[in-house]
């Protein structure tokens, strides 16, 4: 025979004595408040969490939704500047000097859009450009202005081949007041090349050329005072010292 207990009691009793207070409860109140009411706070805490979760990750999408077109924008613009750039520098026939922010922000920008990034060794330039002595070496301060020289001078006779130190593509071929007829290739994504002072130039813009294939002859054009190649390396748009790349002489 079994006795159906219908209430609970709860005795709250003071430490100090004082008068002890009952709760009576029914008992499908306590099985509530036992065993429901905690599975309860579980889940609504749970919840809580998951949706401040869900909120975020809907925030980042959105964000990077906004970021997405924003680059697509930046790119357009930058082809846009480039072109202006290019046709800019056509006209006036100014020393070209590559905007580096410009150039490497399209290096950026070609690599972010997938195209081959990876260093091939066809696109380093890694001969000597011409026959001759190193008559003034990278990085060098002459004149009254005091300008780092940024790239080596080869002396050599007016007329010796000056050759492409790697393949690559022909940007600029004319003439600027500085460096007299000069001619810039670019080699893949990171390197350009720049060859000053050149006597004749067998190269148009926009052309392929092969490493050693013969571009121009050594000249004085330019601001210049005796037969020599002013040869330079840019890394990532900015000038490096091209020994490093070149096999050593003698
Ligand atoms: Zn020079």
């Amino acid at each position: 025979m079994s006795i159906k207990v219908k209430y609970i009691s709860i005795f709250i009793v003071p430490d100090d004595g004082s008068k002890a207070t009952k709760l009576r409860l029914r008992r499908p109140i306590y099985r509530f408040l036992t065993i429901f009411f905690p599975a309860l706070l579980v889940f609504m805490v749970a919840s809580l969490f998951f949706w401040g979760k869900t909120v975020q990750v809907f925030r980042e999408n959105a964000a990077l939704r906004t970021e997405n077109a924003k680059v697509r924008q930046l790119a357009l613009e930058l082809e846009q500047i480039r072109v202006i750039d290019s046709q800019l520098r056509v006209m006036v026939g100014a020393d070209l000097k590559l905007s580096p922010a410009v150039t490497r922000a399209t290096y950026m920008l070609t690599d972010s859009l997938g195209e081959d990034s990876s260093i091939q060794q066809r696109d380093i330039p890694s001969i000597w450009p011409t026959e001759g002595r190193v008559s003034s070496e990278f990085g060098e301060y002459r004149g009254l202005m005091g300008k780092r020289h940024e790239g080596i001078d080869i002396a050599a006779t007016s007329g010796t081949p000056v050759r492409a130190t790697a393949e690559g593509k022909v940007l600029f071929a004319g003439w600027t007041d500085n460096l007299g007829n000069l001619v810039i290739i670019k080699h893949g994504n990171r390197y350009f090349t720049r060859y000053g002072h050149n006597k004749e130039m067998f190269v148009k813009e926009g052309q392929l050329v092969k490493r050693g294939e013969v571009i121009a002859t050594v000249g004085s054009s330019g601001h210049s005072t005796a037969s020599h190649l002013h040869y330079e390396v840019l890394e990532d748009a900015k000038p490096v010292n091209p020994r490093r790349f070149l096999p050593r002489k003698e």
